[in-house]
């Protein structure tokens, strides 16, 4: 960092990486950068051995010369990718690199199939496999949804089938070459062995001085009587997610004279990756259907058995979905050959039907990602440069990766690294922590944990309004996940597997039971206090609401989870011991002020001996807020206690862990309405789990009840407890509580339109606010009647997003598919966000350049975007000659310090970008004042006057160039509402609750937008994680609430294939507003909570399916009100779809005989 005179691109002035150029095509790998790279392999370790065999002969003398204590010390690799899957199993200190073999790396075609040999990586197979028959093409179609570009590029074969044979991994390749009928070729010493691949997976696990070199997949002929498909659920369709399970299957078929119908001469039926050791062939479903007329009869009987046979093990997940999705692939491969109405050609492969998954040139088709989408804005240019779409500050820097974070300052000399050992047990007394032996102990530098404490300081590792939190459990553990220590070793790796392997001693005994849900801390009495100022109001009388309704729903309940931040750059820190017991810590913190006090209050120092920097975050999402005080506190304390620079990157496991994330709740409600859907009442019992620490859980309640209240309930009562639960404290996340408002308000509204039998849209529309219903259900920040946007914005979003029109295609859609469904539904926001006061200063150097210090921090919101548009706004006002556009050029936001701007507050609810703006607004006005005499004077002798003749001559006359200022609005106006609509349709395949989001409309006021650019980037991003939020992530724990989705193998955040296909947002542009920043409102965290429109039109499409299941019969508990849990991932969706609706429909059609049995 510049602080230390040091940055990973000090060596140039300015960046050398090419600009980027799309005319050009290709970028290519910058030439000053070919030299920077070693020519040799980095091992990360003179103790590892990197071995490069270049003939089967060489290999056997390696693999001759291990002796047998050092088996499981080496290891044959190729793309090495399964460390990334098996990484805290790997131990090797040798790997034997199989790709110099040439015979590993062959393809071989010849009349009878082709031979890829094992070392050949995915995406040579998929080039070689797609040149060939059209099983080969399919094969090769599923093998692009494997993993990612580069895991295609390094994986091979060879490895891929080598995991899933000795280590059982979940893998597609095994699947889908078993359908097709695989060989594999085995070479112990110079023996060579052939067997089917079936038997390769159920023998012993391949020994460790065998190589599998190839594998055989037979040509199938390719007549017209063959039928090969391959299958996958998968979180993500084609985004890098392993499969819920995963089949393909082969038919060889003729047809029955007598009947037309389809004869099964043979067939290969494969399954996997549902939770068995390894994928299997259905022998006895396939001997079932074999020499048998297909008809509807003898498919259920496959199915049947395809569900008793796909069984996963205990334990697996999910595993009736898994079962029955197995069905249904059966059911999609063989149905259309039961229905005698369709002939067999139409149904077996001919060359057309494969063509059509391929473009010119053999590429297979690339899926349909996003495919249209549409930003619309209006311009305002009366505050140039403000409200221009600039182009985010740093963002070449960032693209190029040049941009400096924390953990890129180049460690100081005898840094060293840390790693938190955190406790698995919910509560138990902590006897000891011993560092493993496998460990080696020469790397350890300092285990510190409470007792290091120094005299004056405290075990604190952060710190809010309510109260602080332990950096570090005492003797007993509060959670697991709590910190019970803090390894410190010489490198990042090293302290990662030393606290990894750490033995914890822990003591169960004579103590009570932990807390581990709302309902244990009710019965506990375990919970936070919330301040009374803090507490939201109710309105009306809720009696009397009830009364008046003609119908009445008692005690639902909704429960929603958690979220993990997922930030790209995980917590990080490097505390600096300086002179005189000071402190210098790089800290990747949304909030530096507190991080600041927390670590003087730790190591016991006044607070002018600490000083913490914070140059950019990489993403925040309340993430880096209070969790990043313990991280940075930690190095600081280790630093202080061992007088070294001490740094940490915490491991994304150690994280998801440790992070807590959102609040979890339990709402049970009562409502009220009319016979029209008009609500009259409505009363909440709500419990959020805050785990064990306060954290800034007392504000949940009044976030939430803000949010909830965008619709006019007539009247609203509630009760809100802050639970107090043995498990990691829930933080401040994206739109805390105001998310889980906003949803349950949703979740409401959708059970009375079940209830009453009518559009979810239309019960929404009716209760929607007036003004002066707005008023009374938020007197602090209705603000003037033209203000209130909602009914404008409903309005217009219906027109824009062709809503009726579309709510006929999608009933028509419904009535014409009977396996796909379609929702479409219409969510509003009404969201109040509250400017806190911020800290700016703002300095005109000599040549006319300007500094700034915020005290914002920049976490990819675009607050320094905006903030310097206002600065080359404000200090243009002076008017110098042709000024706003060269000023922005002159402004240089710089990192946050804390001793040289205070009082920074949190970077937090939206407004610091506009608050940090205002800060600057007004240090210009004091600038532009104190230049203005001199500018008029010099404007009389000469004229015209220029900027940095202005400045030079203001240095001189030793004008004050440096001021800065305070933000702070008053109460009576530092609470604003804003406004927000979705319109989302999303397809929903029965079989295997797999969700599409065909489109998104969303309409947004922003006010006059600061920066039209960044706001919509805002929008659209917040609106993306809230799909995360409501459709894909499982923040998942085990019985003693340790979270267990902890790593991106479980944890699914979206991807490009799972955002609309169509996405259109609009910014409204609602004119002017006199309390606001130039009259603009924020969107960094509202627009995510109209994501839980994908999640309501996901709902309407499983609500057609369940019309659809009762029209069949057989399902009476199948009814119109239902719960979709947050998030709706498949399992869940399928679910509520009906687990065995495959079957069903199947009696429902054989019983009503429309087809031949
Ligand atoms: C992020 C990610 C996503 C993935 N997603 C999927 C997916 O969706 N579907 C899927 O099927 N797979 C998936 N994979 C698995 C991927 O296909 C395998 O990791 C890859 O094919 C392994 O090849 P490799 O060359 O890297 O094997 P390596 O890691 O080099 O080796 C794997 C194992 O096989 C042994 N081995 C390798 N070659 C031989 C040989 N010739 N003889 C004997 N032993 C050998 C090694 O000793 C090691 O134990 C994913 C992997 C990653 C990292």
């Amino acid at each position: 960092m510049e602080d230390l005179g040091f940055n990973s691109f000090c060596k140039t002035k300015e960046s050398r990486m090419p600009v980027y150029d799309n005319n050009q095509g290709i970028s290519r790998f910058p030439e000053f950068l070919k030299s920077e790279c070693k020519s040799n392999l980095l091992l990360g370790s003179e103790k590892l051995r990197w071995l490069t065999p270049k003939a089967f002969l060489e290999l056997d003398n390696m693999l001759l010369s291990i002796n047998s204590n050092r088996v499981g010390l080496v290891k044959l690799v190729v793309g090495n990718t399964s460390a990334g899957y098996y990484k805290e199993l790997e131990n090797c200190d040798t790997y034997i690199d199989l790709r110099y073999i040439p015979e590993l790396s062959c393809i071989r075609r010849d009349p009878v199939g082709i031979e890829i040999g094992a070392a050949v990586t995915i995406s040579k197979a998929i080039c070689a496999l797609r040149e060939g028959a059209i099983v080969y093409k399919k094969i090769a179609a599923h093998m692009e949804k494997i993993g990612t570009k580069f895991v295609q590029n390094t994986g091979s074969i060879g490895g891929n089938l080598v995991m899933a044979q000795r280590e059982h991994f979940p893998s597609d390749i095994a699947t889908i070459l078993l359908g097709a009928g695989a060989f594999v070729n085995i070479r112990s010493g110079t023996a060579y062995e052939t067997v089917s691949l079936e038997e390769f997976l159920e023998r012993p696990h391949l020994d460790s001085k065998s190589v599998l070199s190839s594998v055989k997949i037979p040509l199938w002929e390719l007549d017209r009587k063959l039928l090969f498909e391959t299958y996958r659920a998968a979180p993500r369709a084609h985004g890098n997610a392993l499969a819920y399970v995963n089949a393909a299957f082969l038919a060889e078929l003729s047809s029955c004279g007598s009947s037309g119908g389809a004869v099964l001469n043979k067939c290969l039926l494969a399954f996997g990756a549902y939770g068995k050791k390894h994928a299997i062939r259905a022998r006895e479903v396939e001997k079932l259907l074999t020499g048998r007329v297909l008809t509807a009869r003898v498919l259920y009987e496959a199915i049947n058995l395809v569900k008793a046979t796909v069984v996963p093990e205990e334990g697996t997940g999910s595993e009736a979905y898994r079962s029955s999705v197995a069905v249904g692939f059966l059911f999609e491969f063989l149905s259309p050959l039961a229905d005698a109405t369709i002939g067999i050609s139409r149904c077996t492969l001919s060359s057309k039907d494969a063509e059509e998954n391929y473009e010119e040139g053999g590429h297979v088709k690339c899926p349909r990602m996003l495919s249209s989408s549409r930003q619309v804005f209006q311009l305002h240019i009366d505050y140039r440069p403000v409200g221009e779409p600039i182009v985010t500050s740093g963002a070449a820097l960032q693209a190029s990766g040049e941009a400096v974070y924390a953990d890129d300052i180049p460690s100081p000399e005898n840094c060293l690294h840390g790693s938190f050992v955190y406790s698995t047990k919910p509560l138990a007394r902590v006897r000891g922590i011993q560092v493993n032996p496998k460990s080696q102990s020469n790397w350890i530098s300092g285990l510190i944990n409470y007792k290091d404490i120094p005299k004056g300081g405290k075990n604190v590792g952060s710190m809010t309004i309510f109260g602080s939190e332990p950096l570090f459990a005492d003797d007993f553990t509060q959670c697991a996940g709590d910190r019970l220590a803090f390894l410190v070793a010489g490198t990042q790796k090293e302290a990662d597997v030393a606290s990894r392997l750490a033995i914890v001693n822990y003591d169960l005994e004579n103590l009570e039971a932990p807390i581990l849900t709302v309902e244990d801390a009710v019965a506990r009495s375990s919970f936070f206090q919330v301040p009374p100022f803090l507490y939201p109001k109710e309105v009306g009388d809720f009696s009397k609401g009830m009364a008046e309704a003609d119908h009445q729903i008692f005690s639902a309940e909704v429960k929603i989870d958690s979220q993990y931040y997922f930030y790209m750059e995980s917590q990080t820190a490097l505390a600096v011991p300086d002179e005189d017991n000071c402190m210098v810590v790089y800290s990747s913190s949304q909030c530096p002020e507190y991080v600041h006090a927390t670590i003087a209050q730790c190591i016991g120092v006044p607070e002018h001996n600490v000083r913490v920097i914070t140059r950019r975050v990489g993403g925040g999402f309340g993430g880096k807020a209070i969790k990043s005080m313990p991280v940075a506190t930690a190095c600081a304390l280790a630093a202080h206690v061992l007088r070294q620079p001490v740094r940490i990157y915490v491991n994304r496991k150690t994280d998801m862990i440790m992070a807590g994330g959102r609040h979890p709740m339990k709402i049970t409600y009562s409502v009220g309405f009319k016979s029209t859907g008009k609500i009259t009442a409505l009363k909440l019992d709500i419990l959020v789990d805050a785990g064990i620490y306060t954290d800034i859980s007392p504000v949940i309640p009044s976030n939430f009840m803000a949010v909830l209240r965008k619709y006019d309930w007539g009247a609203l009562s509630f009760d809100i407890k802050v639970c107090k639960t043995n498990t990691v404290s829930r933080s401040a996340m994206r739109g805390p509580g105001e998310v889980q408002g906003s949803y349950v308000a949703e979740a409401i509204i959708e059970n009375i339109a079940s209830t009453l039998s009518v559009n979810a849209d239309c019960v929404r529309k009716i209760n929607l606010h007036t003004h002066d219903s707005l008023m009374l259900f938020h007197p602090d920040s209705s603000g003037e009647v033209p203000e209130y946007t909602l009914s404008l914005i409903w309005e217009k979003l219906a027109q824009s997003s062709e809503y009726s029109q579309r709510r006929e295609m999608v009933s028509e859609f419904n009535k014409c598919n009977v396996w796909k469904k379609r929702g479409l539904s219409c969510v509003p926001i009404v969201h109040e966000l509250i400017v806190r006061p911020a800290p700016g200063r703002v300095s005109i150097l000599r040549d006319g350049s300007i500094v700034v210090e915020v005290g914002g921090i920049e976490l990819g919101q675009g607050l320094w975007t905006k903030v310097k548009q206002m600065t080359a706004f404000a200090l243009g006002l002076i008017k110098c000659d042709a000024l706003e556009v060269d000023l922005l050029e002159k402004v240089r936001i710089i990192q946050a310090d804390t001793l040289s701007l205070i009082q920074g507050g949190f970077t937090a609810g939206s407004t610091t970008s506009e608050s940090s703006c205002e800060a600057v607004r007004l240090c210009c006005e004091i600038l532009v004042e104190r230049l203005r005499p001199l500018k008029e004077k010099l404007k009389t002798e000469m004229g015209s006057v220029q900027w940095e003749m202005l400045i030079q001559q203001a240095h001189m006359q030793v004008v004050n160039l440096s001021t800065s200022s305070y933000s702070g609005p008053d109460f009576s106006s530092n609470r604003y509402l804003t406004y927000g609509a979705a319109v989302s349709e999303v397809e929903v395949n029965l079989l295997t609750g797999g969700t599409t989001i065909l489109r998104s409309d969303i309409l947004y006021d922003c006010g006059r937008s600061l920066n039209p650019a960044v706001d919509l980037g805002q929008i659209e991003g917040a609106y993306v994680q809230g799909i995360g939020y409501f459709m894909l992530e499982e923040y998942t724990r085990n019985s003693d609430g340790l979270v267990t989705s902890d790593g991106t193998w479980t944890y699914k955040i979206p991807t490009v294939d799972t955002i609309p296909k169509q996405f259109n947002v609009e910014i409204l542009s609602s004119g002017n507003h006199k309390n606001r920043v130039l009259s603009s409102k924020a969107c960094g965290e509202p627009p995510l909570l109209l994501a839980s429109s994908v999640h309501c039109a996901t709902r309407a499409a499983v609500r057609a399916a369940r019309e659809q299941l009762q029209s069949w019969g057989y399902h009476d508990e199948y009814g119109p009100t239902f719960n979709l849990e947050v998030p709706a991932v498949m399992p869940t969706v399928k679910e509520q779809c009906g687990l065995d609706n495959v079957e069903t429909y199947m009696k429902w059609k054989m019983s009503t005989h429309r087809v031949e049995q």
